[in-house]
């Protein structure tokens, strides 16, 4: 009985070191300040959790999107549903970030996108170029906001996903507190 209770206990123990350590991952934020949220992680959509953060983007398209860390270009896709243009990073640190609803891509990959589309003469398309193709460092520009696919307004979907079972987790744990700079303004009181 104490074997069973010692073994839960480090069983409990372990799952929480991983989540720390993972937590100890740093990320940059996706995009410069001002770093204001529209969304955020976990969120009740209509039909699914959000699983990830939305960043506003001033209400327009073409704000710089930056890699969150250094890493290479796993995936990415065009589409008019969902996503639209996205691409998805994967790094060294057992991570993939996602950067969703892109106006377009980095130039090089607009050409390896535009090309496999000529050739397939369709819109649609979804590539997942070979690990060495397209590296990035943290902080390098990998595309530009915009609001394509399910999009409802122009900002960026960003996500960080465990890179082998592509579990999203909470960004807000891997990136440096958001500064909340606005007081609270008491409503309507109730009274019991
Ligand atoms: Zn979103």
């Amino acid at each position: 009985m104490l074997k069973v209770f010692n073994i839960q206990l480090l069983l409990v123990l372990g799952c929480f070191l991983m989540d720390f350590a993972q937590a100890q991952v740093n990320f940059a934020f996706p995009i410069d300040t001002p770093h204001v949220l529209s969304g955020t992680f976990g969120e009740l959509r209509s039909n699914h959790y959000h699983s990830g953060l939305d960043f506003k983007t001033d209400g327009k398209e073409g704000r710089t999107v930056k890699a969150a860390a250094a890493g290479w270009v796993s995936r990415i896709k065009m589409s008019a549903v969902g996503f639209g243009n996205v691409i998805y990073l994967d790094h060294p640190s057992g991570h993939t970030t996602v950067y969703a609803h892109l106006h377009h891509f980095h130039p090089e990959l607009m050409k390896f996108m535009d090309s496999a589309q000529y050739a397939a003469e369709s819109f649609e398309m979804e590539l997942f170029p070979d690990s060495g193709r397209f590296s990035f460092l943290g902080g390098d520009d990998i595309g530009i906001s915009g609001n394509t696919g399910g999009s409802q307004g122009p900002h960026l979907h960003f996500e960080i996903r465990d890179r082998q079972t592509q579990v999203p987790k909470n960004p807000l744990l891997f990136l440096s507190p958001l500064m909340d700079t606005i007081a609270p303004i008491a409503g309507v009181l109730t009274l019991f």
